[in-house]
């Protein structure tokens, strides 16, 4: 069953789903909005701003809530700085005049992926020929980033940063903000302690795996750092997980337990398909059906094996070398 979701409430009180759509084969991002006792909004997450259809989705849904005035949304939360979590923050401050929040570590990664990308595009050809890929492919990818930038555009000009330690209280509940690197490296989510509500974000999604990527300007552990905090939520005791993609979660343990045993299983194929030796598109090809991808999975199933390669020679099963300008990763 394809996944349509419609903007409507969600099975936890005073919180409203607004799906924006996406021009991925991932076809939605789920936003919400949360209403608090005093009638005020937040917003959580903001969708991508590629077409009309992003911000007349937003209306749409300011209609179907009777948020009739900008003061009425208080603020705008985001749990991560990808295009499809922060791309409309910007043109819904413009709208609200209202303040952004987003983890100190993810606003800097905004920084320099989205607002200040001089050079951007150069360094990330470089980083994917490192990884294998020849010329024309890393360029291809290099330019697709650069399009995905422009669609974050405008940029929220307040964009301050979440007190990680402080609860912060809307949709009439105090939630504490947990920090969750792995699928970015300032991802956080905000869990509600009173009835176990959980927006989790890219954390821990339904149907896919969140992407674990290694990327330029990113920490160097992305996987392991992921895989500690996946482990250290075990016993949360989350009744309903909102996700940033596809439907609730329910069951939270079981969930984590599958995306466990998914990065096992997938580090000790790549570790087998090393071989001899490969560079990180070697690897890629035989686990992921490249041809079958287009440019911007590619992308990310790029940064992913070499999320997992790296993985394994940190922890000593594969020894990574430079090769013309490659990397290469062999047995140890
Ligand atoms: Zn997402």
């Amino acid at each position: 069953m394809p996944y349509e979701p419609v903007i409507g409430p969600t099975s936890a009180t005073d919180i409203t789903l607004v799906p924006i759509a996406l021009p991925y084969r991932l076809r939605w991002v789920n936003c919400y909005a949360a209403r608090h006792t005093d009638g005020s909004w937040t917003l959580i997450d903001t969708g991508l701003n590629h077409s009309e259809t992003s911000i007349q989705t937003w209306l749409q849904a300011f209609h179907a809530l009777e948020i009739r005035h900008a003061r009425d949304i208080r603020q705008v939360l985001l749990t991560h700085m990808h295009p499809d979590h922060f791309g409309m923050a910007g043109l819904l401050q413009q709208l609200s005049h209202t303040t952004v929040f987003i983890s100190a570590r993810d606003r800097e990664a905004a920084r320099i992926a989205w607002m200040e990308r001089e050079g951007r595009s150069e360094v990330m050809k470089r980083w994917f020929v490192g990884c294998g890929a020849d010329t024309p492919l890393a360029t291809e990818i290099a330019a697709y980033a650069d399009i995905t930038a422009q669609a974050t555009e405008p940029h929220p000009t307040r964009l301050r940063d979440l007190d990680i330690a402080a609860p912060i209280t809307f949709g009439g509940r105090s939630w504490r903000i947990i920090e969750t690197p792995g699928h970015s490296d300032g991802h956080v989510m905000f869990f509600s302690e009173a009835d176990g509500v959980l927006l989790a974000g890219d954390h821990v999604l339904n149907r896919i795996t969140p992407n674990i990527g290694l990327w330029p300007d990113g920490d160097a552990s992305p996987l392991r750092r992921y895989l500690a905090s996946l482990d250290s939520l075990l016993d949360l005791p989350v009744r309903l997980a909102l996700t940033g993609h596809f439907e609730p979660i329910e069951d939270w343990r079981g969930r984590i337990y599958e995306i466990q045993a998914h990065h096992a299983h997938r580090l000790s194929w790549m570790a087998d398909e090393a071989g001899s030796g490969a560079t990180v598109y070697d690897v890629a090809r035989k686990v992921f059906d490249m041809e079958s991808l287009d440019i911007h999975q590619m992308r990310f199933a790029l940064a992913e094996t070499l999320a997992h390669l790296e993985f394994l020679a940190e922890s000593g099963e594969l020894v990574q070398e430079q090769r013309y300008g490659q990397r290469w990763f062999r047995p140890a």
